[in-house]
């Protein structure tokens, strides 16, 4: 069995880097543990959210699947942020979970470049230097020329529910055993974090009465750009509080919680926290938000986003039942938290391949993030940069300007991570460029030239940007006096352009709806394009400024086997780290945390001779 690239897992990570490489008909065998959960998700079965959302339009952007089966088994669509600016607007969609994964597991299933085989992967051969391929639990070898390991939670994973432990990979699965030795004897170090979810509860034995209805938009946004059916809210969701009884009852247990009692030691999510730590740590607030969201419509199963917890079963009981609506409410299954392996990212390249066994690749919760959304990106950069290397073409290394994509996967190669990595929009220093409605113009045109979106898809944006440029263009010559288009008490003897009366604040585009018959105010996504980039021209024109005077550090690409020992005048404490994590440019050296400008002025002189150096040689 020979193949151009294994990938281990059928998460998210594992779907898209098993997908992205058929797009350059490489043969992909896809091994997982359990053949009828490929695309499961493990947690809430929620897609996007602030931020999130952007990551989920950028793999649509990039060719990668998320996008467009989020749309298929989306049921309930909410934008976040709507009272914000559009830069952090965030599109969230509640999946029908038995679809998502029927959906994933079909797509992955008709694609004739890809061999799908349930097995668990426990060694992972090399011939040296070079990973050659996978030996399964059957004791069978499988070779190729890339391995993309996405294994997620399941690396020696242990749950607790109160103070039980058990091996387990997510509820009801095993975890994988033996892989994390067989990854460590190379070399390659492991660290342990941990996560947790909420109680699944019975929706028969709800009464909705006394929760708030949270709908869903009228007009929700789809996911992908190529989405041409009409996006509908199926389901409702409902929002609550916790009160000052479920919080008693939480205290007085916290003796009982694996998390208080020292029994689990590895980091949690900061930023998803227990409802325990957010008693202890929050708790003189009045009470905690709630969500019942549905699972599926093909069950009653709800999901108590809000209660993520391993406190004991009883203790979860009690817990739901204080809360209003819950009282003869049943649990269909408990919340639990889960300890795990993981691989400190910044022992791989920024093409996610491991800096010490070449042709091995490590996508998703594997390398310390937290998410769907952020393990589905990594797996189709990793598929990407796999499938390149085994074509003898370019890497491709995303700018933090480019993508969340990029700051994702920078942040994790270059900085490392304690604790399960989530996405924000703070994490993003060029936001404001970072919006959902661009993510196609921002990474397409890249993709598309190395093969990887169609030219059909490609053509249909590229039609777009250009109706945008010409809208744009023609509001710059169209005039109108301001109390045409809004109350204000200014004297109207001067025309201005329709441009620079949507600058200001009072104004939005939706104001010239009678007035215009050029742009088509019933596609909001292009509406909000055109408004975000006139609104925010300004600070937008200073970013690329920004972007610009760092170009020469985030071009000035390091050697590989440049000798920073060779350089003096460097700080010891800047010249170890940059020998650990073995920047791939200027700009990503000078994101070391300790490195300091005066290291980086020392490099790029030494940079400069080194190069002078080697064109000689
Ligand atoms: C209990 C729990 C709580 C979570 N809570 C949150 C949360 O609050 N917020 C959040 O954003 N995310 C949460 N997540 C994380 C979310 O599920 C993951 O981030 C996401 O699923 C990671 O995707 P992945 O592809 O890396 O791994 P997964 O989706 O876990 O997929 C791993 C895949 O690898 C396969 N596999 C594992 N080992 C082997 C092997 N040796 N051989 C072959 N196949 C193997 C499995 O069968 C599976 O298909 C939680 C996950 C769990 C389990």
């Amino acid at each position: 069995m020979n193949y151009d690239i294994i990938v281990v897992g059928g998460g998210h990570a594992g779907i898209e880097a098993a997908n992205i490489p058929t797009k350059r008909k490489l043969k992909v065998l896809l091994i997982t543990s359990h053949l009828d959960l490929i695309g499961q998700m493990s947690c809430n079965p929620s897609i996007g959210g602030i931020a999130k959302g952007n990551i989920v339009r950028e793999i649509n952007a990039m060719g990668g699947l998320m996008a467009q089966i989020t749309d298929k088994a989306g049921i309930h669509f909410r934008m976040l942020n709507k009272s914000k600016g559009t830069a952090v607007w965030g599109n969230r969609a509640q999946a029908d979970k038995v679809l998502y994964r029927s959906i994933s597991k079909k797509i992955i299933e008709e694609n004739q470049y890809i061999d799908i085989l349930q097995a668990f992967v426990y060694h992972i051969m090399n011939d040296g230097k070079k990973c050659i391929g996978v030996i399964i639990d059957s004791g069978k070898k499988i070779y190729a020329k890339a391995v993309v390991l996405c294994m997620g939670t399941f690396l020696n994973g242990v749950a607790h529910i109160g103070l039980n432990e058990f091996p387990s990979g997510r509820t009801g699965e095993p975890p994988s055993i033996k892989l994390t030795d067989s990854i460590n004897e190379y070399g390659i170090k492991s660290g342990r974090l941990k996560t947790g979810t909420s109680p699944r509860i019975d929706g028969r034995t709800v009464d909705y009465s006394k929760w708030e209805i949270q709908g869903g938009d009228d007009n929700p946004w789809p996911f992908s750009f190529f989405t041409k059916e009409k996006i509908v809210n199926r389901v409702t969701c409902w929002t609550s509080r916790t009160n000052n009884e479920t919080h008693s009852i939480i205290k007085e247990n916290l003796s009982r919680s694996p998390l208080y009692s020292g029994k689990i030691k590895s980091i949690g999510p900061r930023y998803c926290p227990s409802i325990e730590d957010k008693i202890v740590k929050f708790g003189d607030r009045e009470g905690h938000s709630l969500f019942l969201e549905p699972e599926s419509l093909s069950n009653s199963e709800l999901y108590l986003n809000g209660l993520s917890t391993s406190l004991p079963y009883d203790v979860q009981e009690k817990m739901v039942h204080s809360i209003d609506g819950l009282e003869y409410a049943k649990i269909l299954r408990p919340g639990y938290g889960i300890e795990y392996d993981y691989f400190p990212p910044t022992q791989l390249k920024s093409t996610l391949e491991s800096k010490v066994v070449e042709n091995l690749y490590f996508a998703g919760q594997i390398n310390g993030t937290s998410g769907y959304e952020e393990a589905a990106c990594q797996g189709l950069i990793a598929g990407v940069n796999a499938s390149q290397k085994i074509l003898n073409e370019n890497e491709i290394i995303l700018k933090r300007d480019s993508s969340y994509a990029a700051v994702l996967i920078d942040d994790l190669v270059t900085k490392g991570t304690e604790e399960p990595y989530r996405m924000f929009t703070s994490r993003a220093e060029y936001r404001i460029l970072l919006r959902q409605d661009n993510s196609d113009e921002r990474l397409m045109p890249l993709f598309y030239k190395c093969g990887y979106i169609d030219k059909e898809k490609y053509e249909l944006r590229e039609n777009e940007w250009h109706k945008r440029k010409t809208i744009t263009e023609v509001m710059k010559s169209r005039l109108f006096y301001i109390n045409e288009i809004c109350n204000n008490k200014e004297e109207s003897t001067q025309k201005y352009k329709m441009s620079e009366l949507l600058k200001r604040p009072e104004i939005s585009l939706t104001d010239f709806k009678n007035h215009v018959d050029f742009i088509d105010f019933s596609d909001e996504m292009l509406v909000v394009s055109i408004e975000s980039d006139i609104k925010y021209e300004g600070f937008i024109s200073k970013q690329k400024d920004e972007i610009e005077r760092n170009e020469k550090l985030e071009s000035t690409v390091i050697p590989d086997e440049f000798d920073y020992d060779s350089v003096k005048g460097l700080l010891n404490e800047s010249r170890i780290k940059m020998q650990n994590i073995r920047p791939y440019t200027l700009g990503q050296a000078s994101r070391i945390p300790g490195v300091t400008p005066a290291d980086i002025s020392i490099l790029t002189m030494h940079l400069i001779k080194f190069r002078h150096l080697k064109s000689f040689t």
